[in-house]
């Protein structure tokens, strides 16, 4: 007799017992079930839902999907055969079983098991429900009708996200009356007889998902979303004269000066289209466009950067762009101006479109309002902008949204929030930026972002921007641009900062406090200094022990106050304090023309981060200073350092070259010391001891 059998008499009522003790050879074959909780519960049995010490649960158990008669009719045979014989007595049907939380349980079971008695006399059918580790499996008998009814009801008690009728097949029980030892515990490959999954897509009831029919209608319901839209407008170029008579070779020549910038069709299929040729001026560019002439005037720019060069004419032919330029070289100005006037150009005019046309993502609160200040500067035709963050005063922002914008510039965890309680609109966006798009992924947005783009009509015009192009922004350009043009300054994988004289300093930790402070002592009146560090705690220390030294400074993490973030940037960028301490909280986005130094107190923990650090200086056409602290923790880093200060043609200590050789030959002794398949001291293992590791404890 089960050890089931025996603790309910005839009338359903349990009988308190001492929980049986497994055996040992039990409890090696229960495997990875002998972890779960196992709690069963059933209607019929409401008084026995407890809470048993582990070996009576396991074994609890490995009984819980026999089928018990609601009326006594129960077989009282023992053993597996009895179990089968049990099974056929259930009015010839087999029982339906699915999972749900096991937090929903509760909702099923009722207080003290009141609400599954009702559920199985509204129902006609017998309900059973057995906890496992995280689900529970409901497991339903009866006629097919009461199974159903069974099922409808507790779907509508568990309604809210705490069911998961996945696969609502029907099982034949068999399996699940195995005895431990025989191989009966594990539910994911004993739960079905062989026969089972194929009875369960022949059943009616069967819920298998046809996964063509959900893409058809994914395809016929997007094409009924955007099917309302009136067509957009993109091309908006007049190529002038000058730029038209253009030979190749002129055009090849200016490329190479203007910082070797190359410019490439991307498209994946069919010929490669022309590309267009340069602007070299203003006026090459918006001629026809005298507003955006006069804003150019207004600000005082001599000429195009050579990304603006050559990002506009393809911007303004209305193709898709990615452009990968390092930092500080007029990008943002590069898609604001297309943008404008792409915007102004469309169709539907700007009173009836709803709300914003253009839409900028970029990864940081200080990006953001860096490019809505750029936005303001140029002021056309008296479009409004915004700037959404996260940190900023949310109503503030939402009644701003609601009162009318033309340009949403946003970071995309508030932008997705907004979206997903409908206080925005996306549907009338035509122009969108992903800025920094390397940043963005790297600060894990990448699922806002995709949410943010479900809602954006497909045939947008999108720019994206970017310092590096690692796969994961290759990733976001492949399913989010529509054969797009890339433009790039330098070379592709990393573009270096050459505006900068980068000095590298290999020092022991301890002795960095005393660099630093020998440096401020040797800044000269007009200077200023971005002191980057890595960790938060470092940036309020350093800057704690300066302000204790009567020095003047200014202090930014992401653990600060948005306030206090603002006004450090304000009291920095408006020279009250002429040292800031920061995370690369500051690395990107961060536009202060005057910065002459960047100082590394740590080392940042790539190397895409050391070029945007860089790039803080420099800016602008303006030359900079860098001075990098290295300890022999960051010698993994050593190599691409070297090879960045070359394309930057700077001197390479020697120093920096027997470090990257150290490390180089440490790396191949490791690999041949080290037993293959051995994970520690492997090829992985032992890297994180480097501390340069991504994600590691470098949090701004
Ligand atoms: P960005 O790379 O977009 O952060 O731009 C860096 C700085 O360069 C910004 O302050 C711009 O206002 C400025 N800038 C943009 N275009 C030009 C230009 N053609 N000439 C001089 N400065 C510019």
């Amino acid at each position: 007799m089960s050890d089931w059998e025996d603790e309910y008499d005839k009338h359903g009522v349990a009988i308190e017992k001492p929980a049986p003790k497994l055996s040992a050879t039990n409890n090696t074959c229960l495997g990875k079930d002998s972890q779960g909780d196992g709690s069963v519960y059933s209607g019929l049995k409401s008084q026995t839902w407890s809470r048993e010490p582990n070996e009576a649960r396991v074994e609890r158990r490995r009984d819980a999907f026999e089928f018990r008669s609601r009326r006594g009719e129960t077989d009282r045979g023992g053993g597996p055969g009895d179990r089968r014989r049990g099974n056929e007595m259930s009015d010839g049907f087999q029982s339906l079983t699915f999972k749900v939380e096991n937090m929903s349980i509760g909702r099923i079971i009722g207080r003290g098991g009141a609400k599954i008695r009702e559920l199985e006399e509204s129902s006609g059918a017998r309900i059973k429900i057995t906890r496992g580790d995280y689900d529970g499996e409901v497991s339903i008998s009866g006629s097919s009708a009461a199974q159903q009814k069974a099922r409808g009801m507790i779907e509508d008690l568990t309604a809210g996200g705490s069911s998961t009728y996945g696969r609502g097949r029907y099982s034949d029980g068999e399996r699940f009356g195995g005895r431990a030892g025989t191989g009966g515990m594990n539910r994911n490959d004993s739960a079905w007889s062989k026969e089972a999954p194929q009875a369960a897509s022949d059943s009616p009831t069967s819920s298998a998902i046809d996964w063509n029919d959900i893409r058809q209608n994914r395809k016929k319901f997007e094409e009924l979303k955007w099917k309302d839209l009136p067509p957009l407008k993109k091309n908006f170029y007049t190529e002038a004269a000058s730029v038209s008579m253009l030979t190749p070779d002129e055009v090849a020549a200016w490329r190479k000066e203007n910082n070797n910038i190359f410019v490439d069709d991307i498209k994946e299929e069919g010929e490669k289209r022309p590309i267009p040729n340069p602007c070299r001026t203003f006026l090459e560019a918006f001629q026809p466009y005298p507003e955006i002439m006069e804003n150019i005037e207004r600000v005082g720019f001599v000429k195009p950067t050579p990304i603006q060069s050559q990002a506009w004419p393809v911007l303004l032919i209305g193709e898709d762009l990615i452009a990968i330029a390092q930092t500080g070289t007029g990008k943002t100005l590069a898609y604001l101006l297309p943008g404008f006037i792409h915007m102004d150009g469309q169709p539907v005019r700007r009173a009836e479109r709803g709300g914003p046309g253009m839409l900028v993502l970029t990864p940081t609160r200080e990006l953001a309002l860096q490019i809505e200040a750029e936005c303001s500067k140029y002021s056309f035709k008296g479009y409004k902008s915004i700037c959404v963050y996260g940190g900023g005063d949310r109503r503030g922002q939402i009644n701003l949204v609601k009162s009318g914008v033309d340009i949403v510039i946003a970071t995309p965890g508030r932008l997705n929030d907004l979206q997903m309680n409908d206080l925005i609109n996306l549907r009338s966006i035509t122009y969108l930026v992903l800025d920094e798009a390397d940043r963005m992924l790297d600060m894990g947005f990448e699922p806002q972002i995709l949410k943010i783009l479900l809602d954006i009509r497909p045939d947008r015009q999108t720019v994206m921007t970017s310092a590096t192009w690692p796969t994961g922004v290759r990733r976001l350009a492949k399913s989010y641009l529509k054969n797009p043009m890339m433009v790039y300054v330098g070379t592709l994988d990393l573009a270096a900062v050459n505006t900068v004289q980068q000095t590298l300093e290999i020092v022991k930790e301890e002795e960095k406090k005393m660099y630093v402070f020998d440096f401020i002592r040797n800044m000269q009146p007009q200077d200023k200094v971005l002191i980057f560090v890595g960790k938060k705690i470092t940036a309020d220390d350093l800057s704690s022990d300066m302000s204790l030294q009567g020095i003047a400074v200014q202090c930014l993490h992401g653990d600060r106050e948005q306030s206090s973030r603002e006004e450090a940037l304000r009291d920095f960028k408006e020279s009250r304090v002429r040292i800031l301490v920061a995370t690369d909280l500051a690395s990107r986005g961060l536009d202060v023309h005057d910065i002459t130094h960047v100082f590394n107190y740590d080392f940042p923990r790539n190397i895409e981060e050391y070029v945007h650090r860089v790039g803080r200086t420099g800016r602008a056409g303006r030359s900079g200073a860098a001075v990098t602290l290295l300890t022999r923790d960051n010698w993994r880093m050593a190599a691409e350092l070297i090879s960045i200060l070359e394309r930057a043609g700077q001197d390479v200590p020697e120093d920096l070259v027997l470090m990257a050789e150290r490390y180089e030959k440490h790396k191949m002794e490791r690999e041949m010391y080290t037993p293959r398949g051995h994970g520690w001291g492997g090829r992985g293992g032992g890297g994180r001891r480097d501390g340069n590791d991504r994600g590691q404890n470098w949090r701004f």
